[in-house]
């Protein structure tokens, strides 16, 4: 890509043509975010100060991002950061990228939290919340944020993701009431006395058949962990996993809620009512009417 000394609006002239060239979606809006990261500005600043000269440096930072995001590196990876319920949250290529429709797990999560265990009836009681398969610990740590009382107990297997995780609890200011463990699903809570004692679990787990991973984009194929996405040869391997032993965490009226794929939710369904352990089943849809998550 050819980036000689310009202003704002020259790079971004630039770069959206060459992101178009290369058939990258919505190139404008993808050049103006690089651009904004590259000079840690928001977008807007970008059109305020419009004829700002950038610096050599600042070019060919930008013109790195705009290549690597023409060969499909995901622009949250090349930023750094990603926007979930309006908090902006690290992100690697060592985590999945926050997607909006987890925002419908954590509301739901939150509203039944809140239902269940309203604050005014609580003695002093802790509320407990495990999210497994944190990740970047978006929704282990938006739950700490937004219910007072609450400790969150985010589990990974991954010790990359958890280290992300931890920067996002400190980057939010709940570090004290999240605990992050390594180890897989709930195998390393034993030692916390959570069973029986847990009012939420809360997961997004891989939930992809292994089959299918194949025929995602390649934004996702080539550069997101492949083990945040593959749920197995039917995709339910950790739906199965969790769903068995959730019971004997939850105290009486707890919650169980869990993203699952669009087309998931009668299994999933049918796996909740074979356990008899749990009530009020519900499946909630997300932004663009699919299901998405239940509860
Ligand atoms: N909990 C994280 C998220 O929802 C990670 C989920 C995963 O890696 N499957 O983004």
């Amino acid at each position: 890509m050819e980036l000689k000394e310009t202003d704002c609006i020259g790079a971004l002239k630039a770069g959206e043509t060459f992101l178009k060239e290369k058939g990258i979606q919505n190139p404008r809006l993808e050049a103006e975010v690089l651009l904004a990261s590259v000079l840690k500005w928001e977008r807007v600043d970008l059109y305020v100060n419009k004829e700002t000269v950038l610096s050599p440096k600042e070019l060919s930072h930008y013109r790195s991002l705009i290549i690597k995001r023409s060969e499909g590196v995901p622009t949250s990876y090349l930023t750094g950061v990603r926007e979930f319920l309006s908090m902006d949250f690290i992100v690697t290529p060592g985590v999945l990228i926050p997607r909006p429709e987890t925002e419908v797990l954590v509301e739901e999560a939150l509203k039944l939290l809140n239902q269940q265990f309203p604050p005014e009836k609580r003695e002093r009681e802790t509320i407990n919340v495990i999210d497994l398969g944190t990740g970047s610990g978006i929704i282990g740590i938006s739950i700490a944020k937004h219910l007072s009382g609450c400790h969150v107990y985010g589990v990974d297997i991954s010790e990359k993701a958890l280290e992300v995780a931890r920067e996002n609890a400190k980057r939010m200011g709940v570090l004290g009431s999240v605990t992050l463990l390594k180890g897989d699903l709930f195998s390393p809570l034993k030692t916390f006395s959570l069973e029986g004692n847990t009012h939420a679990v809360v997961s997004n787990p891989p939930y992809i058949p292994t089959g299918e991973l194949e025929s995602l984009q390649r934004e996702i194929k080539d550069h997101e962990p492949v083990t945040a996405l593959d749920g197995g040869s039917d995709g339910m391997v950790y739906f199965k996993k969790i769903i068995s032993k959730a019971p004997g965490y939850l105290v009486s009226g707890g919650i169980l809620a869990l993203e699952i794929g669009y087309n998931q939710g009668k299994k999933v369904k049918a796996l909740m009512e074979d356990s008899n352990s749990f009530k009020n089943i519900s499946i909630i849809k997300d932004y663009s009417g699919y299901d998405r998550v239940i509860t």
